[in-house]
């Protein structure tokens, strides 16, 4: 029998993958591009062609780019089929809210236990096992649920009911986002003063202004070994999906009615970014749009 079935194997997908072969489980893994099938030589590593139900383990991640994606797997008549009841399904995508109860009351249907649990931390987080990790969900079956996610994540913590986990990591991701535009404007403007970029880094990482994507994802390059910057602004976290995390931040606030006056223009910043054809570019290439204008 396969320990764990992982769906989604791209940028964050990959290493969670390894830290699970790390840990000695048997993954059974499946993804729309079967061209990364070739990242994993590993003879524990089952790659699935379509679904078979006795390569489907009762312990099932998801790691999609998005509400859409998977809802699009839950629509699989294959797939489902697959599922056995009493199985854990724990969603580490970012997805919105809507999509995540909509999703649970269908697995509630087949006997399956459904949990959202984005993550937060980054690729050098999956890698090292260190992610933050937001738990919505029956509160009785966490104990089960933070061991399936223990070869992943640091911080496992238990926010509420089903969805609760997207409400909290939408809100770090509008944070982090007003955060990196706030950082490409203010290394510009120190730029036309002719302030050299790693001496304001040396003091802004000591003062006040410091902050997580700072010190891991600076968005000018040679100083933080992590930053996409280094590398052309290749993702890490890709616009797209940042673009994406706005507008569920946009939505939520919409709902209940609220303005926010910083969200919703990192919203647009970011969406008018994408829409320059910029989406597969890291976020942290925001700066990029400073210099135009
Ligand atoms: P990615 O695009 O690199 O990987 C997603 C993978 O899912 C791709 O390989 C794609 O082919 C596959 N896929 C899409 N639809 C599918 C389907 N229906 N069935 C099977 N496979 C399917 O994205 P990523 O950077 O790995 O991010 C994954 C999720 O994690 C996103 O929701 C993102 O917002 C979130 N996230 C990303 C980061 C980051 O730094 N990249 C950090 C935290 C959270």
């Amino acid at each position: 029998m396969v320990d764990f079935t992982f769906i989604g194997i791209g940028n964050m997908g990959e290493p969670m993958v390894n830290n699970l072969l790390k840990k000695g489980f048997t993954v059974s893994v499946f993804d729309i591009n079967k061209k990364i099938y070739d990242n994993f030589s590993n003879k524990k590593v089952i790659k699935l062609d379509g679904f078979e139900s006795t390569k489907i383990a009762k312990n099932i991640i998801t790691m999609l780019p998005d509400g859409k994606s998977l809802r699009n797997l839950i629509n699989n008549k294959i797939f489902l089929k697959c599922l056995k009841k009493k199985s854990y399904f724990v969603d580490c995508s970012t997805a919105d809210y809507e999509t995540i109860v909509n999703v649970e009351n269908q697995l509630k249907e087949k006997g399956v236990y459904f949990f959202d649990a984005p993550v937060s931390g980054g690729i050098a987080g999956a890698k090292n096992g260190t992610l933050t990790i937001m738990v919505g969900g029956d509160k009785k079956k966490f104990s089960k649920v933070k061991k399936i996610l223990e070869p992943f994540g640091k911080n496992i913590i238990y926010i509420g009911s089903i969805g609760s986990g997207q409400i909290v990591k939408a809100c770090n991701n509008m944070m982090l986002g007003i955060n990196m535009i706030g950082l490409s404007e203010a290394f510009t403007l120190a730029k036309k003063y002719k302030i050299d970029k790693k001496i304001l880094f040396n003091v802004c990482s000591k003062s006040t202004s410091s902050s997580w994507a700072m010190l891991n994802h600076l968005p000018v390059k040679g100083i933080v070994k992590t930053a996409a910057a280094n590398k052309n602004f290749t993702p890490g976290y890709s616009s797209k999906l940042i673009n994406k995390d706005l507008k569920i931040a946009k939505d939520m606030a919409k709902k209940v009615r609220l303005k926010l006056s910083l969200g919703f223009k990192a919203s647009k910043l970011f969406d008018s970014f994408c829409k320059q054809g910029k989406y597969n570019l890291d976020y942290s290439a925001i700066i990029k749009i400073l210099k135009i204008k």
